[in-house]
């Protein structure tokens, strides 16, 4: 259950910052001890002394000796990201001085923090909920709009208020279900039958929603996967080369999990796409049977889209039709997206007439840079994000995944249960199994090992 007083003794310190020199670094304190463990050391105003929320000017010192000139900002609990007594030294950011200032700061009563514990005493001390907390790590980790917007989302409460609501009910529905065990000799029925149905399927409503909105929410977060394939020098790499100039994105390469894998990091309209080409979809066109194609195809499998582009001069109708056919036995027909590159050196209305057959064929010139905005267009809509509605809550978390999914089925056998004409227990006893389930998302129920297994996935200092 949630603390509503602080729950430790100690005082932990870290560095907030990214380690390495910089111009500032921001060094962390947080617990009952940490305005007074740094006014030891701060020479200025008594920070003791002073209101939350304000910042001074000092100098740090041990011995007598300058360490740094620093900005104290002090917050004074319960006004504070952890609830406790808090201080975010600003100083220089040499890894000197703050080696120097951490140490000094556990000479004088402080420990150094462990991974996520500013955030775990966040959420012990009740500031935030464990769905919360974890949108602190996605917010951190977002790097696009969209991934952004979902992190600040749950940050704020998202889907947690609406579920503590729901939740909320479900409690006093199965007090009132106990109290009918109380009662059981005299068949009295406290809970009303018709109204609990009815709660249950809204909150089912709210449940399925939320289950199905897994898919996106997690591609937004992890970015969308999508196969680029086509026969060598069709144009891949341009086109690739291309939308980043586009998009003016940050590229990275991540190695595959295969070596002939590779994937580009493209943001396009605020959303992170992983394009995977794949050395093995290259033969595909050619010898459909060729060995390691299988590889290729468990890529297929695993993408939002495939691009297949194919240069005209080299692929006819008949032949873009076979690898259509073949595609679709790994990926579904609207996921494939069929563009015909080089058309500088075409007619389109020729080649439109050519392919006439095969729908949604675009054709596009990643050299020129002609119709890529058709490209990327029709690119967000067959990955189902043209349409993002920012106010929509998504779930992006595998363990909030499973525990709407664990709530969902408890609920199901809940209704079932009701139909049946055997006596209150069982109901009970599945009404506390999806409220367990349910309560596992915002933290109302927990253990160590879940907590650990969350928190620990936290850098130090956050
Ligand atoms: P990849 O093997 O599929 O990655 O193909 P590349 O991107 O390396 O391109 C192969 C060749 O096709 C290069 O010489 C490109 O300059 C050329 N190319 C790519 N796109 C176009 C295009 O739109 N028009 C023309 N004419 N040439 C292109």
């Amino acid at each position: 259950m949630l603390q509503t007083t602080p729950f430790a003794e100690d005082t932990i310190v870290a560095l907030a910052t990214p380690s390495g020199t910089g111009a500032i670094a921001v060094i962390r304190l947080s617990g009952p001890d940490a305005i007074k463990i740094c006014n030891k050391v701060f020479f200025g105003k008594n920070l003791e002394k002073q209101t939350s929320h304000t910042v001074h000017f000092g100098t740090i010192r041990e011995n007598d000796v300058i360490v740094d000139e620093v900005l104290a900002t002090v917050f004074v609990a319960p006004h504070s990201y952890t609830r406790e007594n808090s201080v975010e030294v600003s100083c220089h950011a040499s890894p000197y001085i703050i080696q120097k200032l951490i140490n000094l700061f556990i000479k004088n009563g402080a420990r150094t923090a462990k991974p996520g514990e500013f955030t775990l005493r966040a959420f012990l001390n009740g500031q935030l909920d464990l769905s919360q907390a974890e949108a602190v790590a996605d917010l951190i980790a977002s790097r696009t709009e969209a991934s952004h917007n979902m992190a600040l989302r749950q940050l704020r409460g998202g889907f947690s208020n609406e579920l503590k609501v729901l939740r909320q009910q479900l409690i006093d529905f199965a007090a009132l279900i106990e109290l009918e065990l109380d009662f059981s000799e005299e068949d009295v029925e406290f809970a009303n039958r018709p109204q609990l149905k009815a709660l249950i399927n809204s909150i089912q409503s709210v449940i399925r929603k939320l289950i199905s909105s897994f898919d996106l929410g997690n591609a937004i977060k992890n970015g969308i996967p999508v196969v680029i394939s086509g026969k060598p020098n069709v144009g891949k790499s341009t086109l690739l080369n291309a939308l980043l100039n586009e998009e003016r994105a940050i590229v990275s390469e991540i190695a595959g999990t295969t070596r002939d894998t590779i994937e580009d990091e493209i943001n396009i309209g605020g959303i992170n796409f992983r394009f995977i080409d794949t050395a093995g979809i290259r033969e595909t066109s050619d010898k459909i049977e060729a060995i390691g194609v299988e590889k290729a195809y468990e890529k297929i499998r695993q993408s939002a889209v495939v691009i297949y582009l194919f240069d005209p001069e080299e692929t006819d109708a008949k032949e873009l039709g076979e690898i259509v056919l073949e595609l679709s036995k790994h990926t579904s027909a609207e996921s494939i997206l069929l563009v015909a590159n080089k058309l500088d050196k075409g007619n389109e209305q020729e080649w439109k007439k050519r392919y006439k057959e095969l729908n949604g064929v675009l054709f596009i010139s990643a050299r020129d840079k002609v119709h890529l905005d058709q490209f990327t267009e029709t690119l967000l809509h067959k990955a189902h994000v043209d349409q993002l509605n920012n106010d929509e809550t998504m779930i992006s978390n595998v363990r909030h995944l499973e525990a709407l999914q664990k709530t969902n089925e408890a609920l199901d056998d809940t209704l079932h249960l009701m139909d049946q004409p055997f006596g209150g227990e069982l109901l009970a006893f599945e009404i506390k199994r999806a409220l367990h389930h349910l309560g596992e998302i915002t933290g109302d129920i927990s253990n160590e090992d879940l907590l650990d297994s969350i928190f620990t996935r936290f850098c130090i200092g956050k």
